[in-house]
């Protein structure tokens, strides 16, 4: 297979893992809208994936990974991950940027985990809160299901893409910090040291946290 169908076959599948991970199905739209392709791309090639039975796809219920897509999506996506870890820890490249870059670095690091894993110091999370290795548990609640007067920790960014991590990026909400709820309604309403910060429930949805001084 060449190089830029199996870059193309590998987006695909990350792309249908993440979506299957937050909605339990993904939709051509959603994935024409995250790879930034037209509609018409998405559905010929789903036509490929699902010749090389790598999904099922039937026109109601939508698009799922099979075994063998998963395990290919998994690879890749832990190969981005170890990518971000690289860059943020060893580059010292902003985490918010660290997602972009990675996903063009991910296809091209096949052989390097082992190696990349040692010197990291063997990471159990990306910058952005998910994991790397099979035994961390995904744990918390959305942030826009967390209750008021309460402290949180971010844990994790669930749908990495970059105008949101460049978003939470500029309110200075991003894992490992701390935030007390104060309102939750359309907009989720925080305290983040001595800032106020307002979140649309949306994107308050896409950020884990569990509660503060609790280990998970
Ligand atoms: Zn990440």
């Amino acid at each position: 297979m060449s190089n830029s169908l199996t870059r193309v076959i590998e987006d695909y599948l990350v792309t249908i893992y993440r979506l299957e991970e937050k909605y339990g199905v993904a939709k051509t739209s959603e994935i024409a809208r995250l790879l930034k392709v037209s509609l018409g791309t998405v559905t010929n090639n789903l036509v490929r994936l699902k010749a090389l039975s790598l999904i099922e796809h039937s026109p109601y219920k939508g698009i799922k990974l099979t075994d063998k897509g998963k395990e290919i999506a998994l690879k890749v996506l832990k190969r981005h991950r170890l990518a971000e870890r690289l860059l943020t820890d060893i580059l010292g490249v902003e985490w918010y940027k660290a997602h972009d870059i990675a996903h063009k670095l991910e296809h091209d690091m096949e052989g390097l985990e082992s190696h990349l894993k040692k010197v990291l110091g063997n990471p159990k999370r990306c910058p952005h809160g998910n994991p790397i290795s099979e035994d961390v548990l995904i744990s918390g609640i959305k942030l826009s299901e967390a209750s008021k007067h309460k402290a949180y920790e971010v844990i994790r960014v669930d749908l990495e893409e970059t105008n949101l991590l460049e978003y939470l990026e500029r309110c200075q909400l991003k894992p490992g910090v701390t935030v007390e709820v104060l309102s939750v309604n359309d907009v989720i309403s925080v305290k983040l040291g001595e800032k106020v910060v307002e979140l649309p429930k949306l994107i308050a949805s896409m950020v884990t946290v569990k509660e503060a001084n609790k280990n998970e």
